[in-house]
Order: C-alpha cells, then structure tokens, then sequence
C-alpha cells in the first residue's frame, strides 16, 4: 500500500470513474460529447462527493488536445498536467474564496483573464467555497462572467448554492451533486480493498459504508485507516465496529429481542455493556432507532431483503425477521418515536446514564403512555395474543352500535378494532372488570363459572393475562361491550 492518502489514491481522473453521481456526470459528458459547452459552471452539494475532483475532470476534459471531450486521452501534456496528484497546469487556476474573500484575486484576475491562455485550448478558473465569496469578489466576477472572452472559463463549487449571489447564479449551469448511495458507496469500498489486495469482511464493508455518511471521501479515509490498523486476515467486523463505536449487532440484538419480551433486566444490562465500554449513548440510541426503521420496513414488506429494500447478510435478515414478527406495525413506529425524541433530547447535553435508562424505561412500558400511540401499541399486543401473531385485518371489525359515545372522536379506529376484541372474547366469558379484579393467573379460569351467564369459551379465545401492561385495553371494551349480545349471540 503506497502512503498517500486512500482517497487521492483513488481520485477520479474522467467522468466515468465519478462515484454515484451519474445524474451530474451523463449530462456533462454528452454536453462535451457534443461541443455544447456553457461558459460557467455551478457545481453544488454535500462535501466529499465529487465536486472538486469533479470540475478538475472538466477542465482536463475541456483543455485535453484531442478534446474538448468526455473521455480526455490521458497522453498529452495537458492531460498529464491535469492528471488526478500530477503537477497542474498554469492555464487552470485553483482558488479557494474561503481563505480571504478573493478580493484581490479577483482584481488580478480580472486584468489577467483577458490574456489569451499560454499552452491550453480554454483559461479555466476553478472557484472551491463560491459562496464565501465577498461581495468586492462577486462584483469583480461578474463582470467577466456577464461578458466572457470566448477562452475563459468558470466553475465554481459550493456546499451552500442558495448563499450564491442571484446574478453569478443565474449566469451558471448548475449542477447539483449528491450524498453517495450506501450501496454505491459499498462497491466502490469493496474495489479498492481488491486493488489495495486487503481482505475485507462485507459486514465491515457494510460498516464502513455506513460510517462515510454518503462521501466518498469521508468513507475511504476511515478505510484507509482500517486497512492501516488490519492484521493478517484483513479488516474484520470486529476490527471496524470497535474503531468506528458502531453498536455490534448482537448487542442490538439482545435489546430489540429484550423488548420484545418485555425483559427489562436484559435491557439494562445492555446498558450497562454500553456505559461499561465507554460507548456514546447517543450512537447506541441512533444504532438501536436504524434497527427499528429496518424492521418497521421488515413488517411492511417481508421480502425487503429479496427486493433488495435492506441490505442485511441473510442469517442477520432471518433474525431480523423474527424480531419484527414479534412486534405490532404501531408498536415499531412507538418505539423508533420514542429513541428518536431520546436522541434529540440528549442533543446540547453531554449525554449521561439516566437518560439513556429513561429511553429504556419508556421503551419497555407502552402501558405507561396515555397516548393513541401507546394505546394502539397495546392493542397491538392484544390482537396479536387473540390471533396467534397477526394483526385483524381492518375488514374483520364491521360495527354494529350506532355511535361510540364514551371515546374520543380520534380513537374512533381504536373504538371499532376494541368491539372487534369484545366479539371474540364475549363479556360473559371474561367480564371487563375481572382481569383488573384478579390478582393471580391461576384466578383466571374460575371468573367465568363465577359469573351470572355461564358460556364455553370458544377454542380461539385466549384470555388475558392480569398483567398490568395488557389489561388496561379491557376498558376500552367496556361500551361495545353493552350493546354486543344481541349482535354475537352465543350458540
Ligand atoms: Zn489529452
């Protein structure tokens, strides 16, 4: 491995080899293609996705002696000047507007740019964070970009496009750049590792794709400094999630699987794990809310993976699987609500043990929460121990009472999926009061012999457990409950 940097290394010396921006770089390459090329470019979008190295592709492609063309030859001087880390060329003029405004510069430049170009086809003025330029600057430039000699050209590059003046953006074409799909991000990683000959396990890949945030730049330097740290059998799973303070996958495991089963003394020894290995709550918090978002789209479309929606390894999407199905469509998105509003309030803060531990507490107790999500979370619940895993379709609840009087106009929905409950668990089976009246499971089965109309529960029913979480749902049932005999008569 040479010691430069990866992403120099690897930076792009023609349109084709531009990572996943293909939006941007397909137009540029037929406009060249096709000698319809604008005087001034406005190149836009989040850092280390591909605009530097972008505009230098341009004006290699613009100034390349067989050109100007998409694919510059590679063998003349100019294109070995402009080559990705070759010397540069002295028609083509780097500025960057952040270090003092340009206003000098732009002076100069004006009295320069008139001057023919000294060895190259075009002048080219490459202009990096356009929009921290002043307004002497601005003023100064738009003078030559109002009326241009035919052998000058511009590009700026910028972050913040809309902090452009209009006047210099509106003489522009403008091309706005992109975050890097992960997947994209991925490939280009996974190729690299071949060219650099350094095994790489794909969870890894997949780690590291995750960390460069949609840049390039960002996700190849934290190769980089894998590749560097890698022993013998390459750059690992493990390796990567302790460089990186990613949640390991188990761990998250553990807790979703916790939750799920309502085992709070799991979640907090995860916790514990977490605040033990010095990890940032908030990463756990964001870790624990993508894996909540992965199985909210697991329970929308069971075949995300196939689909290729998610991008997980197959035993962790058949896990994953699992872990969805033990959850109601509410329940997930309560959940993921409830890690998302932990996180932002843990923002500004330094982030401590107790609020990670309240998100937890929250997390664990949807009984808790008076809200309609909270409620639809344990009606969740309830449906899916009458149904054995499944949700009722919405079809399976006609109501028959004339208006839900005592529930609020919003928990309408809630009101009509409570009568479809009452009707398979009739009130003479298990009256609404008795769960909250019974202080044992083993109590359970004697409340219906003990009740004035004995009735034989019918094979589908299962009655409720007086846990606190899950019987409160049972005064919801309450009113359809009333009007619910002469509609489901008993056989
Ligand atoms: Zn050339």
């Amino acid at each position: 491995m040479s010691s430069l940097a990866l992403y120099r290394t690897y930076r792009p010396g023609r349109f084709a080899d531009v990572v996943g921006q293909e939006h941007v770089t397909v137009p540029l390459m037929r406009a060249l293609a096709n000698d319809r090329v604008h005087h001034a470019y406005l190149f836009s979008g989040p850092r280390g996705c591909g605009k530097t190295s972008s505009a230098r592709i341009l004006a290699r492609s613009l100034n390349c002696e067989k050109g100007p063309t998409d694919e510059p030859c590679g063998q003349c001087q100019s294109c070995l000047d402009l080559a990705p880390n070759g010397p540069g060329n002295i028609d083509v003029v780097e500025l960057d507007a952040a270090t003092h405004g340009l206003v000098d510069d732009a002076r100069d430049l004006r009295e320069k740019a008139h001057f023919a170009p000294v060895s190259s086809r075009f002048k080219i003025y490459i202009i990096d964070e356009a929009h921290q330029l002043g307004p002497g600057a601005a003023n100064a430039l738009l003078k030559l970009i109002e009326e241009p000699p035919a052998h000058l050209k511009f590009i700026f590059a910028t972050t913040a496009p809309d902090k452009i003046i209009g006047t210099i953006r509106s003489r522009t074409h403008h091309y706005p750049f992109r975050l890097i799909p992960t997947k994209t991000l991925q490939q280009n990683l996974g190729w690299i590792c071949e060219q650099e000959g350094v095994p790489i396990e794909p969870a890894a890949l997949a780690l590291v794709a995750r960390a460069g945030a949609g840049s390039a730049r960002d996700a190849q330097s934290i190769l980089g400094q894998l590749i560097a740290g890698a022993g013998d059998d390459g750059v690992t799973y493990d390796l990567a999630v302790a460089l990186l303070g990613f949640t390991d996958a188990a761990m998250l495991d553990q807790v979703v699987e916790a939750i799920s089963a309502g085992d709070g003394r799991s979640v907090y020894a995860a916790v514990d794990q977490v605040m033990d290995a010095g990890h940032d709550p908030r990463r756990f918090l964001t870790d624990l809310l993508e894996r909540f978002r992965d199985l909210i789209v697991l329970r929308a479309a069971p075949d995300a993976v196939a689909e290729g929606l998610l991008d997980l390894p197959p035993e962790q999407a058949e896990r994953m699987a699992i872990q969805a199905a033990r959850f109601g469509p509410s329940d997930l998105v309560r959940l993921a609500a409830v890690v998302d509003e932990g996180i932002t309030a843990m923002k500004g803060a330094t982030p401590t043990r107790l609020q990670l531990e309240l998100v937890c507490a929250r997390l664990l107790l949807p009984g808790a929460e008076d809200t309609v999500s909270g409620v639809q979370a344990r009606l969740d619940r309830v449906e899916r121990r009458l149904t054995g895993g499944e949700p009722l379709p919405p079809a399976a609840a006609p109501v028959a009472q004339p208006a839900p009087a005592p529930v609020a106009e919003t928990l309408s929905g809630v009101s009509k999926r409570a009568a479809a409950f009452a009707r398979v668990n009739p009130p003479a089976d298990a009256p609404p009061t008795a769960p909250a009246a019974t202080p044992a499971p083993e109590a359970a089965p004697s409340v219906p012999s003990a009740g004035p109309a004995p009735a034989e529960p019918s094979a589908e029913v299962v009655p409720l457990r007086p846990e606190p979480v899950d019987d409160e749902p049972a005064s919801m049932v309450e009113p359809p409950a009333a009007a619910e005999p002469p509609a489901a008569p008993e056989p």
